[in-house]
């Protein structure tokens, strides 16, 4: 599943491609990926052209200049560009057809990722992102800290609580945790101020370096689509060792995979 780095790598590569396109035309080939009604969502967006793309969590906001729509690619979503033409994918459902040729193709193989037109203005209060926390770019520590104090779980399971905090998924949850050396079932609640400091700026970094790593990998598109997937340099994330040597343990913490290393990450505050 794509994460804030990988999608944010997504968004920074469309903006190269379909910035100042016209969408002449739009093609649903498989109904439920569009959470609308499909006529309404098609003549909402036709003749207009893309001006900007945003980005809250893992979600994308196509905007247009007065409309806009909201885009998750779930577990396997893509876009692709292709020449009008080009031979369809078994996995394309919706096809942007944009002026000077172009297509801009969303491919989803199981079929999980929704589009939804959203109020240009406000989508920002309105569901689904009205209910997600603040990134861990725009946090503020005492908040997190204060909301944080509220939850006997562990740090991990807590990491993943969009609605506290969002943008970290399974990956780099697990990668936090590693460089903040801290133990994965440590309860939230049990973190001083200062650990929930350098929890926020390991956040900030981890993210930033993994958006710069996508920045830099990922030049053009390749035959496969953008998904934003991109080979990071993870430290127990699906690893054997950690970096110092010592046998990685993987555990399940509220049924999701967790990497840590039983002596670097010792520290249960
Ligand atoms: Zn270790």
């Amino acid at each position: 599943m794509p994460e804030l780095p990988e999608v944010e790598t997504v968004r920074r590569t469309l903006e190269n491609f379909i910035l100042n396109k016209k969408i002449e035309d739009i093609k649903i080939l498989y109904p439920k990926i569009i959470d609308d009604d499909q006529e309404e969502f098609v003549q909402t967006l036709k003749n207009k052209t893309f001006t900007e793309i945003d980005r809250v969590g893992k979600y994308l906001i196509f905007k247009l200049e007065d409309v806009a729509f909201i885009s998750h690619l779930r577990m396997e979503g893509k876009y692709q560009i292709c020449k009008k033409g080009d031979i369809l994918s078994k996995h394309d459902h919706v096809i942007f057809v944009l002026d000077e040729g172009m297509e801009l193709r969303y491919n989803d193989v199981r079929k999980f990722g929704r589009m939804k037109l959203v109020d240009y203005d406000d989508y920002k209060n309105q569901l689904p992102l009205s209910k997600l926390g603040p990134e861990p770019f725009e946090i503020d520590y005492l908040e997190l800290y204060q909301k944080l104090k509220k939850k006997n779980k562990a740090i991990k399971t807590v990491l993943l609580d969009q609605s506290i905090m969002t943008g970290i998924g399974n990956i780099y949850a697990n990668e936090i945790c590693y460089q903040m050396h801290l133990n994965p079932y440590t309860k939230a609640n049990v973190l001083s101020k200062k650990r929930v400091k350098e929890l926020v700026d390991v956040a900030c970094e981890i993210l930033n370096k993994a958006i710069l790593q996508g920045g830099t990998t990922i030049h053009s598109f390749s035959a496969n689509g953008i998904d934003g997937l991109f080979q990071v340099q993870l430290k127990v994330h699906m690893q054997k060792h950690c970096p110092l040597g010592h046998e990685i343990k993987k555990v399940m913490i509220n049924e999701r995979g967790t990497y840590y290393c039983p002596i670097c990450q010792k520290a249960k505050r």
